[in-house]
């Protein structure tokens, strides 16, 4: 029994107070049309919503927070339901309050290098709008081109390059905030160093479980003077993740380091990514460096160096700008070439220590044999950041049972090699049972203290991230997860 079914349905709600100011086309509660929201990115777990309130403003956001407080009903925060934790999916009794009509940049303050955006803002339309001012948003989750802002702050994503640059919280100054009461606050704001508690570094990261960000203001970067990008092809896996750790113990910071597996070399280029892998290669690695041309060009003779120490069977760079693209259209296009393999695709997001690479991709083979279950491995190698991805079918419960214990094995493998159970999709409620393999019961306690100073009545994205029903260590039931009345 999932999270999602031990909870028992309250009573009807009263609709009248919504329908009197939001317009009809905005307000989705038809049981064929709300099941559209019935998941996110993870397909394992669905529950359709009671309804889907698209608001438009933060106004709009504060009167159906304040309704669902007076109907007593949960509310689940949605962006784009690019998530692959299953933060974004509904819960018993739940209302989805979308965010995806808020997409206004409201400002751009190119000297002063900050943005001030609505949530719903498509994480790449935000650089499209600062490149002619010579601005760039940096972090770039390989979903931005769907993703929001608002989204991406939940999560704290991190994305391709942000191995240099730093994830979603290195980037966000300031949000303001509707609190699952209704009430708004500012934290934080476009100056850098703020007294007091950082409040929005707390925020960033939790899920869905504090409220609702209504505006983010977000730190802007120039784009590198100079970008290199470079293709080493392995014959072995292990071999493309050696050169990942010589790179980095050598000092030198790339952009980027990713590396695509066999399985999911051949999916590209059975796909419209197709990228020209090599498809009898069993790893390629994407290297990236950016800086100024005099130390690219020092760090490039290293960089041939290690590929040639690893025994690469081939290197290769990009010439220019198309050539670079094409080279990144394989990795970009990654997960979307997977639907090709199977019907549901099941994405994990584990870390290790980048030392332990080789011997844990090793044991996740071997683990993907034991359960009979297709993986296919792409990932941010320079942060030693997992992405086994499980192609299943989803109609299948037997199969779709081998691929959740599957699932399980390898979080508790990263975990056991010195890693964590997530290092950018967040625990959701695919890992909310899995936290106890990170933290001890006293951690757990603490953070669910936190969630319940900010949300007593636990309206906002309840169900998630923590364990269902946990009894903590004096024997008492938490307070968590209560059942909507
Ligand atoms: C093909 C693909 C590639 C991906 N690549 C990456 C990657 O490289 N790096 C990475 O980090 N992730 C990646 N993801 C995961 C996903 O895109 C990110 O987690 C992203 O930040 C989710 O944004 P979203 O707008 O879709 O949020 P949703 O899925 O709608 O929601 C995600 C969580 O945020 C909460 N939320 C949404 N909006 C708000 C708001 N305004 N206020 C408060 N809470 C809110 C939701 O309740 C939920 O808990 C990928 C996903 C896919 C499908």
């Amino acid at each position: 029994m999932s999270h999602l079914d031990s909870v028992s349905s309250p009573k009807t709600p009263d609709f009248s107070a919504l329908k009197s100011w939001i317009p009809p086309e905005r307000l989705i509660t038809d049981p064929g049309e709300v099941s559209v929201y019935e998941c996110d990115g993870l397909p394992l777990h669905k529950k359709s919503p009671i309804a889907v309130v698209l608001c438009k403003s933060e106004e709009e956001v504060v009167q159906t927070v304040k309704w669902c407080d007076r109907e007593g009903l949960p509310f689940v925060p949605r962006g784009a339901g690019t998530g692959l934790s299953g933060g974004a999916t509904p819960i018993t009794a739940g209302v989805i309050i979308d965010l995806n009509r808020m997409n206004r940049i409201k400002h751009i303050d190119a000297e002063n290098r900050f943005a001030i955006v609505e949530p719903g803002v498509i994480n790449n339309h935000l650089s499209d709008a600062t490149r002619p001012q010579g601005l760039e948003y940096a972090p770039d989750p390989s979903s931005q081109r769907a993703c929001t802002i608002g989204g991406n702050v939940a999560e704290n994503s991190g994305g391709p390059h942000c191995l240099k640059y730093g994830v979603t919280t290195d980037h966000v100054l300031g949000l303001r905030v509707v609190l699952p009461d209704g009430q708004i606050v500012q934290m934080g704001g476009p100056e850098i160093d703020q007294p007091g508690y950082d409040l929005t570094g707390l925020f960033v990261g939790t899920e869905g479980t504090f409220g609702i960000v209504t505006e983010v203001t977000v730190n802007l970067i120039p784009p590198p003077p100079s970008v290199r990008t470079y293709l080493a092809i392995f014959d072995s896996l292990g071999l493309a993740c050696r050169m990942v750790s010589q790179i980095t113990r050598s000092g030198i910071l790339p952009a980027a380091l990713e590396i695509m597996d066999q399985n999911t070399i051949r999916a590209v280029e059975a796909s419209v990514f197709r990228a020209g892998y090599p498809e009898d290669a069993a790893a390629v690695l994407l290297i990236e460096t950016h800086g100024i041309d005099d130390s690219l060009a020092d760090e490039e003779a290293r960089i041939i160096e290690f590929a040639q120490e690893c025994h690469a069977i081939e290197f290769r760079t990009a010439n220019d700008e198309k050539e670079r693209m094409d080279l990144w259209k394989g990795r970009k296009g990654a997960f979307g070439a997977m639907g090709r393999v199977n019907t549901d695709l099941y994405v994990l997001d584990g870390v290790v220590p980048r030392t332990q690479l080789e011997s844990v991709l090793n044991r996740v083979g071997e683990i993907a044999e034991k359960h009979q279950v297709t993986v296919s491995n792409v990932f941010h190698a320079g942060d030693g950041n997992l992405h086994p991805n499980i192609s299943y079918d989803g109609r299948d419960p037997e199969e779709s049972h081998r691929v959740l214990e599957a699932g399980k094995e390898i979080l508790q493998l990263c975990v056991d090699s010195g890693g964590t159970i997530s290092g950018e999709h967040g625990i959701g409620l695919e890992k909310s049972e899995f936290l106890p393999m990170v933290f001890s019961d006293e951690h757990i306690d603490t953070m669910i203290e936190l969630r319940l100073a900010v949300d007593p009545q636990e309206r906002s994205n309840p169900q998630k991230i923590f364990p269902d029903n946990r009894v903590s260590k004096d024997g008492g039931r938490q307070k968590l997860n209560k059942v909507p009345q």
